[in-house]
């Protein structure tokens, strides 16, 4: 079998590496940004209600802020659903979030067991409930006036090692960590978020021989899978 030339070989690699530098950085500017955005909204806010009571307020009141990232989060923390007062507060924002910041923050060495969160984790079941909690622990230790820094430090020592643990050792097939994935486990099925909103969907659409009464949502399962064929 001929072999790339080494050249190509060097430049193959190199636009790889390029390309993740790339994300990360565009990662890292959009963090900025949502921060900047935040509280800025924050600052609004407050203005307005400072206005709307036309009271001395107490000049120190501005610096509470209750998604700032505590003093030893070192980089900007991924922009969340919850953080922004205009969003819906959707979970899968969040998480969605998390893990391409967790991929641009703690991937270690190659061959290291800190490999990044395969594209693939929601159709891994037992990881995806992993990866969600994982978002969610690490927000709770370092964000807001509830940030700890022995709960950071704890996320770091026993929650992150023994989550990447388990991703390589029970949840994923190596296939997976190199963008080929496998099946493994239960099969595959929708998140709650995305159950809900079929299942209003369904609802708000009568479907066919509906004679308006009840109007049970008859297809709620999966609209798209099946009976999909007009006519
Ligand atoms: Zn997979």
């Amino acid at each position: 079998m001929p072999e790339l030339p080494e050249y190509e070989r060097r430049k193959a690699g190199r636009d790889h590496g390029d390309r993740d530098e790339q994300i990360a950085a565009l990662t890292d500017i959009i963090a900025t940004l949502a921060q900047d955005l935040r509280r800025i909204e924050d600052r609004v806010n407050r203005l307005g209600t400072t206005a709307g009571k036309a009271s001395a307020a107490a000049p120190d009141a501005t610096q509470h802020d209750d998604t700032a990232p505590a003093p030893w989060v070192w980089f900007n923390p991924p922009a969340a659903a919850e953080d922004q007062p205009e969003s819906d507060g959707d979970p899968r924002v969040t998480v969605g979030n998390f893990v391409t910041w967790y991929n641009a923050t703690f991937v270690g060495l190659e061959g290291s067991r800190s490999t990044a969160i395969p594209a693939c984790w929601e159709q891994h079941t037992g990881l995806a409930m992993e990866v969600a909690a994982l978002a969610y622990t690490w927000r709770a230790a370092n964000l807001g006036s509830d940030a700890g820094i022995r709960e950071a430090q704890y996320w770091l020592h026993q929650w992150r090692p023994g989550f990447i643990e388990r991703l390589t050792r029970e949840w994923v097939h190596a296939d997976c960590c190199d963008g080929q994935h496998r099946d493994g486990g239960p099969p595959p099925r929708a998140n709650r978020f995305a159950v809900a909103e079929r299942h209003a969907a369904a609802v708000s659409y009568p479907g066919p021989g509906s004679d308006g009464g009840h109007g049970k949502p008859a297809t709620v399962e999966s609209p798209d899978r099946g009976g999909g064929v007009p006519g």
